[in-house]
């Protein structure tokens, strides 16, 4: 997704403004009119001012006349500057809001975004470049105030061409020729801040890792135990030491330029007071149109300048907030079909149907022909050994990647065909590396959704009933201490049980406990399974476990051996046959049984 740097202004322009007028339209009109209050500021001197002087030093004094002129200055500038100051206050107000605005849309997309592209390189690399984008950038506050501030500069140009063109043309050469010499020096040294943009990205992209791990209580244990401080924080500085080199080398690459735009600078002011002092000298004009030209002089150099560099600028930030657009916008690895679920509660079967199946980029072929139907209302337990590929088999089924062969079908069609959100209604997962959220524990199961006022008897059902009484505000107890310090530490096993439960309210179809009980102790253990059918119900259900003992708990099992479902039946059948499950079962028999 190469586009070129106009491309790129005018989709980051299409993609943040419409979205800014619909959140604010009073900043768009407020920035209308502060460009006309600051394209007149300098109108005021240079028409009124040339007139006071010539009164002043005319042989006849016209005193009411030189005090008008005099008071006109005085109070022109003073409300122009105030009115300007009082609109550019209240306009930069918008920045936070429209970063924040900006930052929520990326979040939002971080959570809409097709699950298989948060384990993408290339999607993470533009999530952090959206992320890092957005911040350089500095949002739509302050692409829109450059924006506004060129058509300011650009009435400016006109007004101050229009005064010189009819006193002194050749001083529209002189300062023309010598500020588009120094917008190209300037354009040289913004290239350079884009051009080693990514670079910089990297190096601060690795050092904000360290710093949030270092940081991250959850690491908090590994990182003592294992003594891990020293290399952690030698990482850092070495990070640390990079970025100095790097603003260091980014200096010395821009110091000519800036040095070549201060000549240029000197030249221009030298040049425009010669030609007008012999304009003046020589009598071809008065003193108040000397003074007048050199003020129009300095204010079109200015505004050329400006306006060449706000539009570099804008250039340059676009260029930055264009990342955002391409996250925004980043195309979907899983096609999604429209098919409607019949009765999405009720009874289902899923097939899969010789599914094959690498992870994105890895080449290695996880799943082989896997072939395996889950029956409504089957409890189906996944063993093999780690790296088997169980939990794999359970992220083709949620749909958060698609197979590469073979299909999966729901009730004989293909999953691709249905309506992706609706199918994802469908299942109930906890995830091995399932997460808690740092809101209160009711909000950990309900996720936005009203009490039904099931929440209380599932508590009860996962065995949390007593400890979440025990917690100072119930329910309302914040999990962890990120937010509120009375927040509450949850043992594994305890958290293990609240998201079994946040997985039971959901109701799905089909609930999938991926190692459900690896954080339980033998007692919950048990208790969860003895328990199961009561929990489950008539839903169907696939758990994944290491203990076998669980899988007499469940109506199937599956046996999974690099890759693929070497063996299947019940437990009973399974231990007969003397292959895999049995080797296994009697191995671990002696601690579970
Ligand atoms: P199990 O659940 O049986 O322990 P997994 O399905 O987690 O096995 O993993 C199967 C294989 O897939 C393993 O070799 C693992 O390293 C690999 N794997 C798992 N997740 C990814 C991933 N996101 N990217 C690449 N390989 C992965």
């Amino acid at each position: 997704m190469k586009a070129k740097k106009e491309k790129k202004v005018l989709l980051t322009l299409r993609y943040f403004f419409p979205d800014a007028w619909r959140k604010s339209k009073a900043y768009f009109i407020l920035s209308a009119v502060n460009v006309v209050i600051e394209a007149a500021r300098p109108f005021v001197s240079i028409i009124i001012l040339p007139l006071l002087l010539d009164a002043l030093i005319a042989p006849v004094k016209d005193v009411p006349l030189i005090c008008l002129y005099g008071a006109l200055t005085v109070l022109l500038t003073i409300i122009l500057s105030l009115l300007n100051s009082v609109l550019s206050v209240h306009l930069e107000k918008y920045e936070d809001f429209f970063q924040n605005s900006s930052a929520k849309a990326l979040s939002r997309r971080c959570m809409e975004i097709d699950f298989a592209l948060t384990e993408d390189k290339a999607a993470l690399d533009q999530i952090h470049k959206a992320r890092e984008g957005l911040g350089w950038s500095g949002g739509v506050h302050r692409i829109a105030n450059r924006f506004f501030g060129a058509i300011s500069d650009g009435l400016k140009i006109f007004g101050t061409i229009g005064v010189m063109a009819v006193s002194a043309p050749w001083l529209l050469v002189i300062v023309g020729v010598l500020v588009l010499l120094s917008a190209v020096f300037n354009k040289k040294k913004n290239d350079v801040d884009v051009r080693e943009f990514s670079r910089m990205s990297k190096i601060d992209r690795v050092f904000a890792y360290l710093c949030r791990d270092m940081e991250d209580f959850r690491y908090g244990k590994d990182i003592r135990l294992f003594g891990a401080q020293n290399m952690m924080l030698e990482k850092a500085s070495k990070e640390i030491e990079r970025l100095k080199d790097y603003w260091q080398s980014l200096y010395r690459m821009k110091l000519p330029f800036i040095i070549l735009d201060i000549i240029v600078t000197a030249l221009r002011d030298f040049g425009t007071y010669l030609y007008l002092g012999i304009l003046a000298i020589t009598g071809r004009i008065t003193i108040g149109i000397f003074s007048q030209l050199v003020s129009a002089a300095g204010t079109l150099a200015n505004a050329l300048q400006s306006v060449i560099s706000k539009c570099q600028e804008i250039a340059a930030l676009c260029s930055y907030a264009y990342e955002v657009v391409k996250f925004m916008e980043y195309p979907p690895c899983l096609e999604k079909g429209t098919k409607k679920i019949a009765d999405i509660k009720g009874k289902h079967t899923i097939e899969f149907r010789n599914v094959g199946f690498s992870y994105p980029g890895s080449g290695v072929k996880v799943l082989q022909n896997v072939s395996l139907v889950l029956h409504s209302g089957e409890k189906i337990s996944l063993v093999g050994l780690n790296g088997a590929g169980k939990t794999t088999f359970v992220k083709l089924l949620c749909r958060l990647y698609d197979p590469d062969e073979g299909e999966i079908l729901l009730d004989g069609v293909n999953i691709r065909e249905y309506d992706y959100d609706e199918y994802m209604e469908l299942f109930s997962v906890v995830f091995q590396d399932f997460r808690l959220l740092s809101f209160s524990v009711n909000d950990n199961i309900l996720l936005g959704s009203e009490d039904d006022g099931t929440v209380d008897s599932l508590l009860e059902k996962v065995g949390l009933r007593e400890k979440v009484d025990s917690l100072p505000q119930g329910g309302g107890t914040p999990m962890f201490r990120d937010f509120e310090k009375e927040g509450t530490e949850l043992s594994g096993g305890e958290q293990q049980k609240l998201a079994i439960a946040r997985a039971l309210y959901k109701d799905a179809a089909v609930v999938i406990l991926d190692e459900p009980t690896a954080a339980l102790d033998p007692v919950a253990e048990y208790e969860i399974y003895r328990q199961f059918d009561q929990l489950v119900g008539g839903k169907t259900a696939v758990y994944i476990s290491h203990r076998l003992s669980s899988c007499k708990f469940c109506d199937r099992i599956a046996v999974f051996e690099e890759g693929t479902v070497k063996e299947s039946g019940t437990h009973d059948q399974l231990l007969r046959r003397e292959g895999l499950y049995s080797k296994m079962f009697t191995a671990q028999a002696q601690y579970y049984i």
